[in-house]
């Protein structure tokens, strides 16, 4: 971060697996930066998540510019529909709101949108929505960051990415739902932070990570903060048992760093 910016502030909104375990919301981060403010996923709990940091005075609705979706399962894109008319209807939302993924990302959102709410799109939102799909492997500027996606080992059907996101004050970078792969490694290289899923106590399944993996794999990684997040129960107890041996954060819904 150069001397003079203020830090970015990272919040996690939602921090379990698709299903909720632990009684905490689906996968979601809000992130305040110089440039303004972003939400990375939103999964179907991402609106009574956020109102409970709006509760706490942690975020501002109003504010959000954009959201990055880092790929098309349920658990990630879900609590879109809702959250565009909270926007709508509370807050009385006007400007256009980006929404940002990878491939099919426009097609999958407004098919969510129209199942969700009959004619949402097209009669109830009184501001637009622009829609932007990343190509893979190659910078693109969104909102004037510079954003860089690869594919992620997950399901094709969901078109999964991880994915980068350069500021002028800081690089986060997000695995998404991946299985584990070395590109990740160089991926994540200097960034300030790398948000990394953590599903899995052991190796259990090839679309998502286990903690014995990264734990293989911790020496190699060169992000500033590793913060792990996307937990089952037993993935949870074990991060939280070995945070200090392996030094990562333990991502909780309304957990915050400055970076
Ligand atoms: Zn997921």
């Amino acid at each position: 971060m150069s001397a003079h910016l203020k830090p970015t502030r990272l919040i996690t909104v939602g921090s379990s697996d698709a299903f909720n375990h632990g009684g905490r919301a689906n996968s979601c981060f809000w992130v305040a930066d110089e440039l303004g403010h972003y939400l990375l996923d939103c999964g179907p709990s991402t609106t009574q998540a956020l109102q409970n940091l709006v509760k706490s005075q942690q975020v501002e609705l109003d504010k959000l510019d954009v959201i990055y979706f880092t790929h098309l399962h349920g658990d990630h894109i879900g609590g879109l529909p809702v959250l565009l008319l909270e926007l709508n209807f509370s807050i009385g939302r006007k400007r256009p709101l980006v929404l940002a993924g990878p491939l099919n990302t426009e097609q999958r959102l407004k098919a969510l949108c129209e199942v969700s709410y009959p004619e949402m799109l097209e009669k109830m939102l009184n501001f637009e929505l622009r829609f932007i799909e990343w190509s893979l492997d190659a910078e693109q500027e969104i909102m004037k960051r510079v954003v860089t996606s690869i594919p992620a080992q997950h399901d094709p059907n969901a078109f999964p990415t991880s994915i980068k996101i350069a500021s002028p004050q800081s690089t986060l970078c997000f695995s998404g739902d991946t299985g584990w792969h070395d590109a990740l490694v160089q991926f994540s290289k200097n960034s300030d932070a790398f948000i990394l899923e953590c599903s899995y106590a052991k190796a259990l399944f090839p679309g998502h990570i286990g903690l014995e993996e990264i734990a293989a794999h911790r020496a190699q990684i060169q992000s500033k903060k590793l913060i792990l997040t996307h937990f089952g129960d037993e993935s949870r107890a074990e991060a939280l048992a070995r945070q200090n041996e392996l030094d990562f954060d333990v991502a909780d819904d309304g957990k915050e760093w400055f970076l």
